[in-house]
């Protein structure tokens, strides 16, 4: 994601703590994206710190087919408890991308093993889930992967409901369920916000309008919740806004903390049941070297702990109040658009002549007159976005509005 031909050079960073990255010679960058999304609690939380140092000195890996180990049955017992009740088995992998991988592969599966195969896959359109083969197919045919477009498997992308267009875009999933219902597989989505689509938000009532009619027709619902999970949008998971209880869940950045890489794919008890056979073809292959890795075990765990045992809820209506009063903020000014805050996400559109979206001209302008004032932000185009860790205090907040308003004067 860095052109290196256009690119200053990057930044060194020597160590973290909360919500700052430390230059080397003691520069503190407050972290307003959260280090692309993951940190959640904030950095080198301590509790997490010691658990993986504990961890560490007793077992750091081992393989995890056929073998298991303390860390990665306590982190089970614990987000079996945090989850929906409906997904009772999880697989645990190394990234997003790799969750996704492993729900698009039980889902096919599931088709294939209870005997009636489907062959197709619906998305939304403009959606993000990985980097990888699969992921890529279902993600939106954009900048990111345009040259790889010969190679991806067929997905049917159909609008996104976002209040503009809510209404075409469940005709258009009615019709094409009426129309090949029975040959679609799963439906895929990032739930409530679709994140590198450029903080794209639509309502629950539409997500749970497109669940129940994928469910009507036999489609499994997967849940990209990789970006979504763990508070960012002011429910534990964006799905219980929607109060839907997809087939599948993909999780992972926030999961550990953002501690240590890790994903984890969540499913229902059905879909075990369709690999679960005497007949070893029916096995669920999919091997991933670092499968349950002890040391991502045991910072899930401790990060699973503080969830359970200080306020972090408190921390996030917080962060998502400040956001409210900064919405009504932004809102008034005619050189922003599209405003929109959900949870402790925040972001707006700045508005730009020439070229649009991720290939804006004003993103790495925006990105350089913002790290000038010590904040990380990331544009995506011209969209700038708020996605902090849970530790930031409303005076931090209060800085990165500051800046995001003197950045965008700079820059235009
Ligand atoms: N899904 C979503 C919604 C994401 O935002 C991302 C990463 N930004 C991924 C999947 C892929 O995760 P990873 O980069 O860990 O492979």
């Amino acid at each position: 994601m860095t052109q290196h031909a256009l690119m200053s050079a990057e930044i060194h960073i020597d160590r973290a703590q909360g919500a700052y990255l430390y230059k080397k010679d003691g520069t503190a960058i407050l972290d307003a994206i959260s280090s692309w999304w993951v940190i959640t609690h904030g950095h080198c939380h301590p509790k997490i710190v010691s658990a993986v140092q504990e961890q560490a000195a007793k077992l750091e890996q081992v393989i995890f087919a056929g073998f298991t180990h303390d860390p990665a049955e306590e982190l089970t017992e614990k987000l079996m408890k945090l989850t929906n009740p409906a997904h009772e088995f999880v697989f645990y992998s190394d990234s997003g991308s790799t969750a996704i991988e492993v729900a698009l592969k039980m889902a096919i599966g599931y088709h294939e093993h209870t005997g009636k195969p489907r062959h197709k896959v619906i998305a939304l359109e403009g959606g993000y889930h990985g980097d990888t083969f699969g992921a890529m197919s279902t993600g939106a045919r954009g900048v990111f992967n345009k040259l790889y477009e010969p190679f991806l498997f067929e997905t049917v992308h159909i609008p996104v409901p976002t209040p503009d267009q809510e209404e075409t875009a469940l005709s258009t999933l009615e019709d094409l369920l009426a129309r090949e219902g029975d040959n679609i597989a799963a439906f895929i989505f990032e739930p409530l916000v679709q994140g590198a689509a450029g903080m794209v938000m639509y309502s629950p009532e539409s997500l749970q309008k497109m669940a129940a009619m994928c469910q009507a027709h036999g489609v499994l619902l997967i849940a990209d919740e990789v970006m979504t999970g763990f508070g960012r949008t002011g429910a534990l998971f964006a799905c219980e806004k929607a109060g839907i209880t997809p087939d599948l869940v993909a999780l992972s950045k926030g999961i550990t903390g953002g501690f240590l890489p890790m994903g984890a794919t969540l499913c229902t008890r059905d879909i075990y049941m369709a690999f679960y056979k005497k007949d070893r073809t029916k096995t669920f292959f999919h091997s991933t070297s670092f499968t349950g890795n002890a040391l991502a075990c045991a910072a899930a765990k401790a990060s699973l702990e503080i969830w359970e045992n200080e306020d972090v809820m408190a921390r996030i209506a917080m962060i998502d109040e400040t956001h409210k009063k900064a919405v009504q903020r932004f809102e008034t000014r005619d050189d922003i658009s599209a405003v929109r805050h959900q949870g402790t996400l925040f972001a707006l559109d700045v508005q730009v002549d020439g070229t649009q979206g991720y290939l804006s001209q004003l993103g790495p302008k925006l990105y350089e007159a913002v790290l000038s004032q010590n904040i990380l932000l990331r544009p995506i185009g011209n969209t700038i976005y708020v996605l902090p860790p849970y530790c930031i205090t409303a005076d931090e907040l209060e800085s990165i509005y500051a800046c995001i308003e003197s950045s965008i004067a700079r820059v235009l």
